[in-house]
């Protein structure tokens, strides 16, 4: 499959690396891979958004506990945190609320839409969500919800996440031996003891199985484990996580740099007498309130911060 160089940039700014998947008008679809921001996602006990889930202001985040099943459920404010359901799934048809899921190898799988209104479904799909097919419930769910019509202009990703020559499971396993029978032949590698799957070769088949366009399918060129240097990698020894966040943009802001969106105006600044630094609309919105030391030093990450008042939502 060709990767096509205009459906995602990768960038590190201020310390932090983040993949952005680009291509999908009104979204803001976000990996935070190594850096400051994801420090604290240690095995998704300390998600940073879970540290200020007692704030009321701002975007509700939805961060539900992963169990590598196939249930995919719709980010509505009940279910954000500090409520905690279970899926692996996420449907974001609705702005003012994120949508959040954690990767350290398994792969995250994001569809997105705008027929017949804007809406992104994201994934989990690591060894046992791929073998049990999430992206099949993905489809399923936008059938369901928006129609044959949404799924003939879906654009989707793949990865980033571990690569087929880095992902050796030991033969004894009985984990590995149910993955021998659900994989087909051509996804797995036998190997001195090992079977060698790959994950994104058999997404990838998946979605196109499904009646998605080779065209409309990009998948990230990184394996997180060849790539430890920018991302976590759970096979490297990391118990951080890469951590996507997924939102809709409401018409008239434009997604990007702060200065774009009008907010930096001499006028903005005086007026607000409090600040929420958000990092995608997301999680750092509570984490560096206020006027902190933060406000400056985090000018430097172009592209990735925004200002805005509280008041502002
Ligand atoms: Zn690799």
């Amino acid at each position: 499959m060709p990767v096509r160089p205009d459906s995602w940039t990768l960038d590190f700014t201020g310390g932090q690396w983040i993949l952005s998947y680009l291509g999908c008008p009104g979204s803001s679809l976000r990996l935070y891979a190594r850096g400051p921001v994801t420090e604290g996602t240690t095995d998704g006990e300390k998600l940073p958004a879970l540290e200020v889930s007692g704030e009321s202001a701002g975007f509700p985040v939805m961060a539900p506990i992963q169990v590598h099943g196939t249930t995919v459920i719709r980010a509505e404010e009940t279910s954000c945190l500090p409520a905690r359901p279970r899926a692996d799934g996420l449907a974001i048809d609705r702005t003012k609320i994120a949508g959040t899921l954690q990767f350290a190898d398994c792969l995250p799988v994001i569809l997105c839409g705008r027929s017949p209104f804007p809406w992104v479904v994201i994934g989990h799909s690591g060894f046992a969500g791929t073998g049990r097919n999430i992206v099949s419930a993905m489809v399923a769910y936008i059938l369901k919800t928006y129609g044959r019509q949404a799924l003939e202009c879906t654009t989707a990703w793949i990865g980033p996440g571990i690569c087929r020559e880095c992902y050796g499971r030991n033969l004894e396993d009985p984990w590995t031996e149910w993955g021998t029978k659900v994989f087909p032949r051509e996804y797995v590698i036998l190997k001195e003891r090992q079977a060698y799957f790959d994950l994104p070769g058999m997404i990838e088949n998946q979605l196109l199985e499904l009646g998605l366009s080779e065209s409309a399918v990009s998948r990230i060129p990184f394996c997180t484990r060849c790539r430890n240097d920018i991302f976590y990698s759970y096979r490297a020894g990391d118990r951080q996580r890469n951590f996507l966040v997924a939102r809709l943009i409401p018409s008239g802001h434009k997604d990007g740099n702060s200065w774009e969106n009008d907010y930096s105006s001499p006028f903005f600044f005086q007026e607000s007498q409090f600040w929420s630094v958000i990092i995608d609309g997301a999680f750092a919105r509570w984490r560096y309130r206020g006027r902190s030391p933060w406000l400056s030093s985090c000018k430097g990450l172009h592209g990735t911060v925004e200002y805005r008042p509280r008041r502002c939502c």
